[in-house]
């Protein structure tokens, strides 16, 4: 089944839940249309529909292989590659400044989540790549941003995040990669980095590795680690290509999907050591690696959506051709499709609404990002801000979460097909794996969101959210209006739930740290159960304003499947959170162990 871009479902998420009219009439866009931003998304569908899905069960199968010391990617790679590349799309949300086009996060959010449904592993390599760009624009020096960013912008010269060694994953402070001060302000590297994402590859001619090292003086920790940028191949002064730098891809892993994405294992410095350019401050690298962390993290949210999008569609295309059983309506003789059965219903209904639930929250996510970055008043910028802050962890783990949980419903509905290679199910729900994993595991973000986010400027970041999520509710109570059924009880009794579970993990955090984060996870669950289903309202209000919608109009029915099915458990949820800790930590580590 190929693939079509949800255009409509973006645009009605970005319309409903992250507001853009208002963004649009206040400015905030900088004169960039709902027209524009449509075609936009449209021309994006048709590049992911004709370029990049075809390739998507190739790379799959063939996967990216080490042949002499290089990556090669599966055929077709590169030549699709290329063709992005001279359609512009790498530049798509960039600064002007490097040749990019200055659209809006909002836009460049939605043709992402394009790029990762038709080919999610092709999407990884554009995705660390413009984590790179926002690194360097942020933190280079002017001489590092003139040489680099104009190529990382077009696409020429592709980027990754060098963070992990094998000693040293979630715990970044252990990383011991080794960083030489040279007379000539620059440094050499030495070190072994692994599992780094497109580290190789034959698409272009140069690859701008961001890597976490330390220098010799370093204090120790998280402290004491700089950012570095190493190129593949040294740029001469006046632009060109001159000699390779000493780094290499020593292996691939081998891995349970995304297998056309090389996860490399990098040396560097194995001769005389790789040439390393500082970004920002000695010892302050961590800072630099956290504003690309935070764009990736929106981004892997973001192919939460984009493989739950993918999946449903696969499954509504099964569900309507497999014919199984009898329903009452099925003509004798015959037998139903199974989309007629109940069940199988409910199924359905499950994967569209949670993957609307978390596209709208990752909009509003790229919604705020732009506020922060263009409204004119500072205030606004810096509530912006702190908005994207509190939401990124939501954004990142609810998302991938839902994707993983999307992709095995929609392998149940192809039932036996779904565990068979051919249908694409059974490679969805491999590649979703990675997404709760990668980035800053899904347990990590439910920490930073407890530990760091809920505390922001004293709770009052959270609380303020927390209120806009009642008052919405308090709108789909008061419009009183028949089909939206038990939607505006059961939100509102997720939203209260949030409210509880917040203020108890607030004092918590005071009193006894291990048992707020004991209920670390389900509070992140229960946070995008809460804020889904209240952007979900949103459409369904904005659809009920509209006429000729009607009572059956899809917005109205998954906001209200979402609010009566799935939204309620957040009671349950809070429950865990508020009473859950001492038999989660009853057992000791030890009895753990065995
Ligand atoms: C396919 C793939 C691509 C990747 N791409 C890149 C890349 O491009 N660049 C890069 O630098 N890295 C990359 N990674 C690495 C990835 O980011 C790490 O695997 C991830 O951050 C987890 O680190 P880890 O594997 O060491 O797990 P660990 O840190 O060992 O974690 C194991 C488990 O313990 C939990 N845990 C760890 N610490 C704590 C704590 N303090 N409190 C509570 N729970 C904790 C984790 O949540 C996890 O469940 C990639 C990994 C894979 C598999």
């Amino acid at each position: 089944m190929t693939y079509q871009a949800p255009v409509d479902d973006i645009m009605h998420a970005l319309k409903t839940a992250a507001g853009l009219d208002g963004l649009i009439a206040g400015g905030v866009l900088e004169g960039v249309d709902e027209d524009t931003i449509r075609a936009v998304i449209a021309e994006a569908g048709k590049f992911g529909a004709e370029v990049l899905e075809p390739l998507d069960t190739i790379g799959d199968r063939t996967g990216s292989r080490l042949v002499d010391g290089k990556v090669v990617t599966p055929p077709g790679w590169k030549e699709a590659y290329a063709r992005y590349v001279a359609g512009g799309w790498n530049g798509l949300g960039a600064p002007e400044a490097w040749g990019g086009q200055h659209l809006p996060q909002v836009v460049a959010t939605a043709a992402a989540e394009i790029w990762d449904s038709a080919n999610l592993a092709f999407g990884l390599c554009p995705l660390l790549t413009h984590g790179a760009i926002d690194a360097l624009e942020a933190q280079g020096s002017e001489a590092l941003k003139r040489t680099y960013l104009p190529k990382m912008v077009s696409g020429e010269w592709t980027g990754t995040m060098n963070l992990t060694e094998p000693h040293a994953g979630s715990d970044l402070g252990a990383l011991r990669t080794r960083a030489e001060r040279q007379p000539d302000g620059t440094y050499r590297i030495f070190g072994t980095k692994i599992f780094i994402t497109y580290g190789d590859h034959e698409m272009t001619d140069n690859i701008i590795h961001l890597v976490l090292a330390r220098l010799p003086d370093a204090p120790p920790g998280t402290r004491g680690i700089s950012l570095f940028l190493v190129p593949k191949v040294l740029v001469d002064p006046d632009g060109s290509l001159g000699a390779r730098n000493d780094v290499t891809c020593a292996g691939l892993e081998h891995k349970l999907g995304i297998h056309a994405s090389p996860t490399c294992v990098m040396k560097y410095g194995e001769k005389d050591g790789a040439v390393g350019y500082l970004v920002g401050e000695e010892n302050r690298g961590l800072n630099v690696m956290f504003i690309m962390m935070n764009a990736a993290r929106l981004a892997v949210g973001v192919q939460g959506v984009a493989l739950a999008e993918r999946a449903t569609q696969r499954a509504m295309a099964y569900a309507r051709e497999r014919r199984q059983g009898r329903t009452a309506a099925t003509r004798a003789g015959e037998m139903a499709p199974i989309v007629e059965h109940a069940d199988i219903r409910r199924s359905l209904m499950t994967m569209k609404a949670l993957t609307q639930a978390a596209r709208a929250i990752c909009l509003v996510t790229a919604r705020e990002t732009d506020i922060a970055r263009r409204a004119k008043d500072p205030a606004e910028r810096a509530a912006a801000a702190n908005r994207v802050a509190l939401l990124t962890p939501v954004a990142k783990a609810f998302s991938t979460d839902i994707g993983c949980e999307v992709a095995t419903i929609g392998v149940q509905v192809h039932g036996g097909m779904g565990f068979i290679e051919e249908t694409g199910a059974a490679q969805i729900y491999r590649d979703a794996r990675i997404l709760p994993i990668y980035e800053g595991t899904n347990g990590i973000q439910a920490l930073d969101l407890v530990t760091r986010k809920l505390p922001l400027e004293g709770g009052k970041v959270a609380a303020a959210y927390i209120a806009e999520l009642m008052r919405t509710m308090e709108e789909v109570r008061a419009s009183n209006r028949p089909e939206f059924g038990r939607m505006g009880e059961r939100l509102g009794e997720a939203v209260a739930a949030l409210a509880e579970a917040s203020r108890w993990l607030g004092s918590a955090l005071q009193q006894s740290p291990e048992a707020a984060m004991a209920g670390a996870t389900p509070y992140l669950r229960l946070f995008g159960l809460a804020a889904g289903g209240v952007y979900l309202a949103r459409g369904a209000l904005a659809a009920a304003r509209d006429d000729a919608a009607g009572a059956a109009a899809q917005p109205i029915a998954v906001a209200r499947f979402f609010a009566e099915n799935l939204a309620t458990a957040a009671g349950g949820l809070k429950d865990a959170v508020v009473g859950g800790a001492d038999s989660a930590l009853m057992l000791a580590p030890e009895a753990l162990s065995a």
